[in-house]
């Protein structure tokens, strides 16, 4: 048995029943990590050493049977989320040296579960990204082929959960960023609802949008981790007080109860591939088999949600990194004689290409004279959005869609044509906008053999049903079973 293959349920079974150890387990994971990082290049930090120090303490929790949700299971966190003691780059040169005090609410949430925390995962700077080409630290490959991207800008995260360098970790969605990438590793991704899951601790990119979840290897990973990271936090005033379910009490089979809606607009989006088309249209067969009842819906202003997010979330970004100005914490230009001289030279050579572009949209679309022709006009689509998915979910319990218009692109390929990443996001930057869970799930594979991943969204705080649906179809398939040969 190769214990880095196994799931996370499994792990906690194995554990419990002490056939395993979580020292042999971790030690398993990171050896696999020295195996193939080499080649993946998922991680920015490896936390060896702590790692192990925390598989030895779940031991000793498990031989006194104080066992917890997690305990000495090895995750990896996007290198977005705050940990004490342990280096929080957000991919960015201005803070490549930049050592947490605290710990994220996640964090916190992991480590009391009993959590083994094996490393930081690459990401695009400060998430922002459809490739995580735009990490200042490296790039990282996917597993199923090295030549191509893992999707981003969670790209590390969802590279060593497919290529078993972790049995599952977090990423954190603004646009896409957890579905996407998981989508195109062929792995479980979820983008719970605003303010299910706190936001503490996560340095932020565009703070209406911003949303930590899990990435897995199966449904059922999914909903343990979900039970481990939600709930209300005070020290985040987006979080919301709303009752926790226990997510895997959804995990049964039955959806004839339930109506599924397949958006009539998504099939004429820009870019569209024709195998991932046909992948998601056998996707639905699948859930019609299942007895569900399949209805076709309507998102009328679908094609403005690009236009909207890079409006929305570029203004807020451009507020939220004006706190990185050589003062505060990580790098500052030393040699600069002027205040002003350094925060220019501070920000000029700390932040990328790609940051530097939001910042300077959202600051445009922010100043005076162009706020209501932009961030407002922006505002009020994304209300329209909303409304848009009010209305279909009076007609159906969730909403299928592909996540991504391709299959995992080229490195390079689109790293010079902002606009055509952009468009990478077109299925899933609307969830977002509208605050729904959404979640992707292996469907399918291209001629290619590369992952194709199915979009399910929907209403606020259902994600128990999200994943009723997910684990139906996941029992019903094997697209989840496959592995990169890496
Ligand atoms: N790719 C989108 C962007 O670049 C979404 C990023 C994200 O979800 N963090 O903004």
């Amino acid at each position: 048995m190769n214990l880095h293959e196994l799931t996370i349920q499994k792990a906690l079974k194995l554990l419990k029943e002490k056939e395993i150890s979580s020292t042999d387990l971790t030690r398993a994971v990171l050896d696999r990590i020295d195996a193939v990082e080499e080649r993946v290049g998922a991680y920015i930090t490896i936390a060896g050493e702590t790692a192990m120090e925390q598989a030895m303490l779940a031991d000793r929790a498990i031989s006194t049977g104080n066992i917890s949700p997690l305990t000495g299971i090895p995750l990896a966190i996007k290198d977005l989320i705050c940990t004490e003691g342990l280096r929080t780059t957000c991919a960015s040169r201005i803070l490549e040296n930049f050592v947490p005090p605290y710990d994220a609410f996640v964090i916190k949430k992991l480590k009391k579960a009993g959590a083994v925390i094996v490393g930081k995962a690459n990401m695009d700077e400060f998430a922002m990204g459809s490739s995580t080409e735009n990490s200042s630290i490296k790039i990282t490959r996917n597993p199923w082929d090295l030549n191509r991207i893992p999707g981003g800008s969670s790209g590390g995260s969802a590279a060593a959960v497919a290529a078993d360098m972790c049995l599952g970790s977090l990423g954190s969605d603004t646009g896409g960023s957890i579905r996407q990438p998981a989508s195109l590793c062929g792995i479980v991704g979820m983008k719970p609802t605003y303010g299910r899951v706190s936001r503490f601790g996560l340095v932020a990119f565009a703070s209406s949008l911003d949303q930590i979840g899990p990435m897995t290897k199966d449904v059922t990973d999914c909903a343990v981790l979900m039970n481990v990271i939600s709930g209300f936090d005070p020290k985040d005033s987006t979080s919301v007080p709303e009752d926790v379910s226990d997510y895997t009490s959804f995990l049964k089979n039955g959806l004839s109860e339930i109506t599924v809606g397949i958006p009539k607009e998504y099939n004429a989006a820009e870019g569209l591939n024709p195998e991932v088309a046909d992948a998601v249209k056998d996707a639905v067969r699948v859930m019609e088999d299942l007895g569900a009842k399949c209805i076709e819906v309507s998102l009328p202003h679908t094609e403005y949600a690009v236009a909207a997010y890079y409006v929305i979330a570029p203004s807020e970004a451009s507020s939220n990194l004006a706190r990185y100005d050589g003062v505060k914490y990580g790098f500052r230009d030393k040699e600069k004689k002027s205040l002003i001289e350094m925060y220019r030279s501070t920000r000029s050579n700390g932040f990328g290409p790609e940051v530097q572009r939001r910042i300077i949209l959202g600051t445009y679309c922010l100043s005076a004279g162009y706020y209501d022709a932009y961030y407002r006009k922006a505002s009020r689509v994304r209300t329209l959005i909303m409304q848009d998915f009010d209305n279909a979910f009076k007609k159906c319990d969730v909403i299928l869609s592909p996540t991504t218009p391709t299959t995992a692109f080229r490195i390079g390929e689109k790293k010079d044509d902002p606009l055509a990443m952009y468009l990478s996001d077109i299925f899933t930057l609307s969830a977002n906008l509208a605050g729904i869970p959404g979640m992707s799930i292996p469907c399918g594979f291209s001629s290619a053999g590369l992952p194709i991943g199915l979009q399910i969204m929907g209403k606020h705080f259902d994600e128990g049903m999200l994943l009723k649906v997910a684990y139906n179809f996941e029992q019903a398939t094997n697209f989840h079973k496959q592995k990169a040969s890496i």
